[in-house]
C-alpha cells in the first residue's frame, strides 16, 4: 500500500517547514477552488484500493491504522472520508496532509497538482498565515546563516580544539563538510552580532539560537548565544534545510554542562517530528527497502560516511508516533542497532513496541564488546560492521533474550515475570503466524513446562489485542435524522435544516442526553459550508460520518418534526420521573409547601405532554 503511495509521490519540493507546522486550516479561496474541482475518491484511490460499497460510498483498508477488514469509508458526494476503526476523518486536504505528512498549505498544493490546477504564486488566507509563513522563512534564513557561520568558526584558529575533537572521532574534512558540522565559539554574543542585522529581537528569540534570562519584572532580558564552546551538528528537514542544531560540549569537568544540548522547540523544529539524516538517507532507504536505525547522531554520521547510506538516528529519544508515520512513507522494515547498555536496550524495547503495532518488521543487532556503531565501525571497519548487521536477530529472539536478562534464573517466579514481560509484545504482533512462532519460542527458551503458562502464551498468540477498539454504533434513529437534517447543504432542504437547527438552539437542554448532543449543537450553529469541518472532536465526527454514510437522501421536514417531537417527549418524561422522586421525597418529609409547588409543576408537564400528543395526532 505504501509502496504504491510512494511511487505516486509527486516530484515537487516540499515547502519549507511544512513537515513540522500544522497551522490551522483557514481555507483560502484557492483551497476552496481546488476542493471543488478535486474528486476525493480519485485522489484517495491514488494511495489505497477502494471498492464501491453503497450508492455514494466507497470503502477500503484504512491507511492510518493496521486492519484486515475495511472500516475506511469515502463519501463521494459529500467528499469526506471516515475510518470507523481509528476515527480518522476529514476532507481531501486532511487525507493528503495525513498520508503525506504535510501541513495544510502543502496538502492544497499537492491536490492542486494532482488535479492539474495551476498554483498561484503565493496564497495566504489570512494576515496570520502570511505572518507565520514570513516568520518560518526568516527562521530558515537565520539557521542557514548560523550554520555557515559555525562552519567558518570551525575553520578559524579558534576552532582548533573542535577540529582536533572531530578528527579524533575519525571525521575527515569531506565528512565534516557533507554534514556541515561547525563550531560555536566561547562567546556570549558573537552569533548574535552576526545575525542582528538580519532580524528583529523577537524573531531572533523565536529562532531558539539564543537564550535570555527572566528579569525581576518578569520580562525577558537581553539575548545571548545559546550554544557556546560546542561542536555544532545541524539538523535538516526532509527538504535539506537546516531547522535546528545539536551541540556537543568541548568542556570537561564542572563547567561542561550537558554533554549534548539541542535547539528548543521552535516554529521550525519539533523534536519528535524529525528523524536525523532522513534527508540524506531516504533514497537509499527506498532502494534497500529497509532503514538502519541507530541512536546517536555521531553513530549515524559515522556509518553514513562509510557508505551505508540508509541510516537514520532517533537522536537519543524513544521513537514517537510522528516519527513512525514519517518512516512508514519510506519503508516498513527496520534494522535497529541500539547501544547495548540498559538505556539503549530499553529504548529498543519501546521502539519495537511502537513499530510492531504499526506493522513494521524489525530486526535487532547488538554489537560485540558493548561498542556503539560509531566506535565499532571506526575500530573494525565497514566490512566487520556489515557482517555484524547480518547477524541481526528477529525481534522475538531479541525480546526473549532481554526477558531472560531482566529476570534471570530458573525459578517459576522468574519465569512468570519473564513471560509477563513478553505477553504484551506477543499480543501486539499483527500476524497470527508470527504470534504463534513467538509464543512457542518463548515457551521453549524460557523453559516453561507449566501447562497453565503455556496456555496463557497460546491465548496471547490466538488473538491480537487490538489497540484500537472499533466503537459500537451509538446513534439512535432520532439522532440520525437530526444529524442528516443539520448537514443539509442543498437549498431545497433548507427548511428542514432550519427547523432542526432552531429547535436545538431554542431548547438545547432537551438534546443534552443524546450521544450526539455536542455535534447537534455545533451543527445547529454552523456557519461553514461543510458540516464535517464544523466538528473537531473525533468521536462526534464519527457519529456524523456514520449518519451521513448511511443516508440515501436527506430527511424531509415531517421527519425532522417528528424527531424533535420525540426528543421533547423524552425530555418531559425525564422531568416527570425526576419530579415523582422529588414528590415522594417531599411526602416523606411532609413538606406541604414544597409538595404544592412540585404538584403544580407536574400538572403543567402532564398538560404539555397531552398537548404534544394531540399535536402528533393532528400531524
Ligand atoms: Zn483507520
Amino acid at each position: 500500500m505504501f509502496a504504491r503511495a510512494s511511487q505516486l509521490h509527486l516530484p515537487h519540493e516540499r515547502t519549507l517547514g511544512s513537515l513540522i507546522l500544522n497551522t490551522a486550516p483557514a481555507v483560502s479561496d484557492f483551497a476552496q477552488t481546488v476542493k471543488q474541482q478535486a474528486d476525493i475518491v480519485k485522489i484517495i484511490e491514488g494511495y489505497i484500493r477502494l471498492r464501491k460499497s453503497g450508492a455514494q460510498n466507497y470503502s477500503g483498508l484504512c491507511p492510518f491504522h493496521k486492519e484486515k477488514s475495511p472500516s475506511f469509508s469515502v463519501h463521494a458526494v459529500r467528499q469526506f472520508y471516515h475510518c470507523f476503526g481509528c476515527q480518522a476523518s476529514g476532507d481531501v486536504f486532511s487525507f493528503v496532509g495525513k498520508i503525506e505528512n504535510v501541513g495544510f498549505p502543502e496538502a492544497v498544493r499537492i491536490v492542486a497538482q494532482k488535479c492539474g490546477i495551476p498554483l498561484p504564486k503565493r496564497e495566504f488566507s489570512s494576515p496570520e498565515e502570511a505572518a507565520s509563513s514570513r516568520l518560518r522563512s526568516k527562521l530558515l534564513d537565520l539557521h542557514e546563516a548560523a550554520c555557515v557561520w559555525f562552519e567558518e568558526q570551525l575553520a578559524a584558529p579558534e576552532g582548533a580544539t573542535a577540529r582536533a575533537y572531530l578528527s579524533g572521532r575519525g571525521l575527515a574534512p569531506d565528512g565534516i563538510k557533507k554534514f556541515r558540522i561547525g563550531y560555536a565559539p566561547d562567546s556570549f554574543h558573537a552569533l548574535e552580532e552576526r545575525l542582528r542585522s538580519m532580524a528583529d529581537t523577537e524573531t531572533l528569540r523565536a529562532s531558539g539560537l539564543f537564550s535570555s534570562k527572566e528579569q525581576g519584572d518578569g520580562s525577558q532580558g537581553p539575548l545571548y548565544d545559546r550554544f557556546r564552546k560546542r561542536v555544532m551538528f545541524p539538523i535538516a528537514n526532509e527538504s535539506d534545510r537546516i531547522i535546528a542544531f545539536t551541540a556537543r560540549t568541548l568542556e570537561t569537568g564542572d563547567k561542561a554542562g550537558a554533554k549534548y544540548i539541542n535547539s528548543p522547540e521552535t516554529p521550525l523544529y519539533s523534536k519528535g517530528h524529525v528523524l536525523f539524516n532522513l534527508d540524506k538517507a531516504k533514497a537509499a532507504i527506498r532502494q534497500a527497502e529497509f532503514a538502519l536505525l541507530v541512536e546517536g547522531q555521531m553513530d549515524c554520521i559515522s556509518v553514513f560516511l562509510r557508505g551505508i547510506q540508509n541510516v537514520i538516528a532517533t537522536s537519543g529519544t524513544a521513537f514517537t508516533e510522528q516519527q513512525v508515520a514519517i518512516l512508514k512513507r519510506h519503508t516498513s522494515q527496520i534494522l535497529a542497532n541500539f547501544d547495548p547498555d540498559d538505556a539503549g536496550q530499553n529504548a529498543a524495547a519501546k521502539t519495537i513496541a511502537l513499530l510492531t503495532e504499526e506493522g513494521f518488521t524489525i530486526k535487532l543487532v547488538s554489537l560485540e564488546d558493548g561498542l556503539d556503531p560509531d566506535r565499532f565501525i571506526r575500530e573494525r571497519g565497514v566490512d566487520a560492521y556489515m557482517a555484524a548487521l547480518r547477524t541481526a536477530r528477529s525481534q522475538s529472539d531479541f525480546l526473549i533474550a532481554r526477558a531472560r536478562q531482566l529476570f534471570p534464573g530458573a525459578t517459576s517466579e522468574q519465569k512468570l515475570k519473564a513471560m509477563n514481560y513478553l505477553l504484551p509484545h506477543i499480543r501486539r504482533m499483527p500476524e497470527k503466524l508470527s504470534r504463534d512462532q513467538f509464543a512457542s519460542d518463548a515457551a521453549q527458551k524460557l523453559g516453561i513446562d507449566s501447562a497453565v503458562l503455556r496456555e496463557e502464551l497460546r491465548q496471547a498468540a490466538l488473538k491480537r489485542r487490538d489497540r484500537i477498539e472499533p466503537r459500537a454504533a451509538t446513534l439512535t434513529e432520532v439522532e440520525r435524522v437530526l444529524l442528516r437534517a443539520l448537514a443539509i447543504t442543498d437549498p431545497d432542504g433548507e427548511q428542514a435544516r432550519r427547523h432542526a437547527a432552531q429547535a436545538i438552539l431554542q431548547q438545547p437542554a432537551w438534546f443534552e442526553p443524546l450521544h450526539a448532543a455536542p455535534a447537534l449543537l455545533a451543527l445547529a450553529n454552523r456557519q461553514a459550508n461543510d458540516p464535517m469541518d464544523v466538528l473537531e472532536d473525533p468521536a462526534q465526527r464519527a457519529l456524523l460520518a456514520e449518519a451521513l454514510l448511511a443516508e440515501t437522501k436527506p430527511p424531509e421536514s415531517v421527519e425532522v418534526q417528528s424527531a424533535i417531537q420525540e426528543i421533547e417527549e423524552r425530555s418531559i418524561a425525564a422531568q416527570l420521573r425526576d419530579l415523582r422522586d422529588l414528590i415522594a421525597e417531599a411526602e416523606r418529609r411532609a413538606d406541604h409547601a414544597e409538595l404544592a409547588v412540585l404538584t403544580q409543576r407536574k400538572l403543567a408537564l402532564d398538560r404539555a405532554l397531552r398537548e404534544l400528543h394531540a399535536r402528533g395526532i393532528e400531524d
